[in-house]
């Protein structure tokens, strides 16, 4: 990331974030990302485009986490924020469950084009856990979210979030195709 496009990145946020390599190797579903895609444009309300989240579910193994599913919580939403409370990100867990999926990370939509963690952002995501990803998309995820590594990707490490460096993410947060034709 060179100078320039990290003050771009972090114009909107006052307290200062780390950038370290992602740890860890993670596959995502086409589909799963195609859900997300659909899911995003329908956090909606009478004023327009409202912030959406869905969130990363998945399997763990070893140091490789393949996301299967995204789940879109019951949330609080508006064109600047979507939160859910405890008992919806229990409900989601609980859905996991069922499913044999673990929680593995969030992601949310941001209005404009920053996809970095808003001051806010870094408290009110409820019980992150190490290694926790929190991903971010920019303009509603209306535009798609391909290629990945143009979403921001956070993750938790050692008890605070830090953004993850887009080189790393490229390498290590990749679509997995359900179907691969070698004719
Ligand atoms: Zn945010």
């Amino acid at each position: 990331v060179n100078n320039l496009e990290l003050k771009r990145l972090f114009r909107w946020r006052k307290a200062a974030m780390d950038i370290v390599e992602i740890d860890g190797s993670f596959l995502w579903l086409s589909g799963a990302i195609d859900a997300a895609e659909r899911l995003l444009p329908t956090f909606r309300g009478p004023d327009g485009d409202h912030e959406g989240m869905v969130f990363l579910m998945g399997k763990v193994t070893g140091s490789t986490t393949l996301i299967t599913t995204v789940i879109a919580p019951a949330a609080e939403h508006s064109w600047g924020r979507v939160m859910c409370d405890e008992n919806a990100i229990a409900a989601v867990v609980a859905e996991g469950r069922e499913r044999g999926l673990a929680l593995v990370g969030q992601l949310h939509a941001h209005g404009g084009d920053s996809t970095v963690h808003s001051d806010g952002d870094d408290h009110l995501i409820t019980m992150p856990f190490e290694g926790m990803l929190s991903l971010i998309a920019p303009h509603y995820g209306r535009v798609g979210l391909r290629p990945l590594s143009g979403l921001g990707v956070h993750q938790h490490c050692d008890g605070r979030w830090v953004l993850c460096d887009p080189a790393s993410v490229a390498a290590n947060l990749r679509e997995l195709p359900e179907g691969i034709d070698l004719r």
